[in-house]
């Protein structure tokens, strides 16, 4: 699928990933809608793909977790765009915290349910709901479209990251599961599953977490947005790539 006219949803598109992913895009020609649930930051960011050059930008402020708010959504860029070819499941966030803390064999710390609960929403009901629109209006339209999927090397499970794991290993097993059911639809599903990427999410890491975590890192730096922004590019203009996880992760193994 070629990039330029294409219509591409990104989620969480306000800053980080999402916005460099859309950057690029922009700079491509693309047709552009933006969700996040910051007004002030979408509108900041579709200045920035306007300037670069996007066929349309339009943005949405809304919770990937509201499924009225969800589906709304997708009516109105539907109804605007004429449908839809691609979408970036990008939304999501990080509540990292161990499972139990158990000092002198007293229970100090329990992860709470709310903790569990929160990265849940987002990251995997957010992903489900917006990858069900999205494929409803492709199919319904019975346009070829494509979805990525954004995964995390953290998949493989990492130590603090119960909730956050679990999501991430859940987003690749939905990529494969669509990649399965929509291919009949001409749909395409792949996921890309990056390492420590240098954004506003990275930003919140505690100075010894990042020590640490660089020091895993073969090439010894932060993977740079445009890099992952890179690999969603080939994933939509390589039609034959589908239900699939491509890792940009500087070689980090959890
Ligand atoms: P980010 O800088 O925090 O950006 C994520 C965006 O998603 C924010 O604008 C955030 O808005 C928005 N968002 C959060 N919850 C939302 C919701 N319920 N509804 C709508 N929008 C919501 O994060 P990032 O680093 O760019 O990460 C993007 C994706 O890549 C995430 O799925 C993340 O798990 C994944 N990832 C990132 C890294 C990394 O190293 N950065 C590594 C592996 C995977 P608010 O700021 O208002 O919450």
């Amino acid at each position: 699928m070629q990039i330029k006219d294409s219509v591409i949803v990104v989620t969480g598109g306000a800053q980080g990933l999402g916005r460099s992913m859309a950057e690029d895009f922009a700079s491509q020609g693309a047709k552009l809608a933006l969700l996040d649930m910051n007004a002030d930051m979408l509108d900041d960011a579709a200045a920035a793909c306007q300037k670069l050059g996007a066929a349309d930008v339009q943005t949405y402020s809304v919770n990937v977790t509201d499924e009225a708010a969800v589906e709304a959504t997708f009516a109105a860029i539907d109804a605007h765009f004429d449908g839809l070819d691609v979408l970036v499941n990008n939304a999501g966030i990080l509540r990292d915290g161990m499972l139990i803390k158990c000092k002198d064999g007293e229970i100090t710390h329990k992860m709470p349910l709310q903790q569990w609960q929160s990265v849940i929403d987002v990251n995997l009901t957010g992903t489900f709901l917006c990858g069900r629109e999205a494929s409803a209006v492709m199919a319904k339209r019975g346009k070829k479209g494509v979805i990525i999927n954004i995964s995390s090397v953290a998949r493989a499970g990492n130590i603090g990251q119960t909730n956050y794991a679990a999501t991430k290993a859940g987003v690749v097993a939905m990529t494969v599961t669509w990649a399965r059911e929509l291919g009949r639809f001409g749909i395409r599903c792949a996921a890309i599953a990056p390492g420590f990427i240098e954004t506003p999410m990275t930003a919140q890491m505690k100075p010894e977490a990042v020590e640490r975590a660089l020091s895993m890192v073969p090439l010894r730096r932060w993977g740079q947005p445009t890099e992952i922004a890179h690999s969603a590019r080939y994933i939509i203009e390589n039609d034959f790539f589908s239900g699939r996880v491509i890792e940009i992760d500087g070689g980090v193994r959890l």
